[in-house]
């Protein structure tokens, strides 16, 4: 029986992890992986500390600066530093296949295993839940497929035509590695909008349309859907070719041996590679039926900041952190805070917890 307990151990889990810790709470974490790092290990090894967008610190732990190594292993092994210094009490591989309401406690279930909860963070990202729209002759295509989470860097596509559907940061990394080593098609759903700067109020405001969504519980938008598309210099070849000028609005089919739009014109391809997003992996808390009519999770927001939303409106038991507003590293760290926050103020409310006084505790929590 745990005060809390937390699914997910990455940047968002990691932090609640923490100030559960700090403020005493007896909590466990159960992660699908067999190793810590979150997401991070399954992104590709052409992703390096130079290319990714800007990772907040964890609590109490500066995150690694940039460079040229890759970001699949630099960021696990500062996430499974982070686990040992702290103490977090991590146990894994656990998938959590359900989670259902017991007389008023939370049951999370993984397979033959159960662990018996107040409260629960769920704090599952979006990795585990890649998205591939449906299109018209999909599963007639006779070359190769693949989602942003497959992606196995440049080399692969070597002496292949190539078709890159999506409108986001993933689709312009791709094209801006792959168009001057092979032949790409673009293709978005509308037209990329492009930034040069990015400000801390365009974030902001970003951010706020996200929680807009999700505190009207429709699905949530992600963040970088939101804030625009800017070319970093790695990228800026790739420009110099016309490969982001010679971008396409998105098939209407796709044939054995390329994609159609209705107007007849037919590009031909080898590859499809559909960096079209990822959903939250909430299947899991079907049984608690935390939908909404609209089709997502609502939120809950105390405070001014959105980030800070984190519990269901349909049971203030269950936290999301990395969800919504919160679904980047920065988002995650606030919001993991915002969910102990918001778990200590539910348990004391309720009789029987086992939590420690207002004090934060110096050490961490033992497992
Ligand atoms: P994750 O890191 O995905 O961790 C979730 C954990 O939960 C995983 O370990 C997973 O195995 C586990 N899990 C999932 N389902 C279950 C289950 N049923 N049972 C048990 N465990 C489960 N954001 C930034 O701020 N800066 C960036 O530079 C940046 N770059 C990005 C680059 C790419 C290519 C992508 C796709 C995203 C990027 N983002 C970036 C977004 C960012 O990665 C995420 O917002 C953040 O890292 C997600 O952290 P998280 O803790 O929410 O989820």
């Amino acid at each position: 029986m745990y005060d809390a307990l937390v699914i997910g151990a990455g940047q968002a889990g990691l932090s609640a992890s923490y100030h559960l810790s700090r403020l005493g709470i007896d909590h466990v974490v159960l992660d699908a992986n067999d190793r810590a790092g979150g997401a991070w290990q399954h992104r590709w090894d052409s992703l390096t500390m130079h290319d990714v967008h800007g990772v907040a610190d964890l609590p109490d732990a500066p995150a690694p600066g940039d460079s040229r190594e890759r970001a699949n292993a630099v960021l696990p092994a500062w996430f499974g530093r982070y686990e040992d210094d702290h103490g977090l009490p991590v146990v894994r591989p656990v998938r959590v296949e359900d989670v259902r309401d017991h007389g008023g406690l939370l049951v999370v279930r993984a397979g033959e295993r159960r662990w018996t909860t107040r409260t629960l963070v769920n704090a599952t990202g979006t990795w585990d839940q890649p998205f591939v729209p449906y299109y018209p002759g999909i599963d007639t295509f006779l070359g190769e497929q693949l989602h942003t989470a497959d992606y196995p860097g440049p080399a692969h596509f070597d002496g292949k035509r190539v078709v890159v559907v999506g409108g986001g940061a993933s689709a312009v990394q791709f094209v801006g590695e792959l168009a001057p080593r092979t032949d790409v098609v673009w293709v978005t759903r509308r037209p990329p909008v492009w930034r040069d700067t990015f400000d801390e109020s365009a974030g902001r405001h970003a951010i706020e349309l996200v929680q807009e969504r999700v505190r009207r519980g429709l699905p949530p938008a992600s963040v970088v859907s939101v804030t625009g598309l800017a070319l970093r210099p790695q990228e800026r070849e790739a420009e110099r070719l016309g490969a982001y000028d010679r971008r396409l609005p998105v098939f209407d089919r796709i044939e054995p041996d390329g994609v159609r739009w209705d107007s007849g014109r037919f590009e031909r391809a080898d590859v499809i590679v559909w960096a079209t997003g990822f959903r939250p992996a909430v299947a899991h808390l079907a049984p608690l039926h935390l939908r909404s009519e609209l089709g997502g999770i609502a939120l809950l927001q105390s405070g001014s900041d959105v980030q800070t939303a984190t519990a269901a409106a349909r049971d203030p038991r269950v936290q999301l952190v990395g969800y919504g507003p919160s679904a980047s590293t920065i988002g995650g760290n606030r919001a993991g805070r915002a969910a102990a926050v918001a778990i200590r103020r539910h348990l004391a409310a309720h009789e029987g917890a086992n939590v420690a006084g207002d004090h934060p505790r110096e050490s961490a929590a033992a497992g």
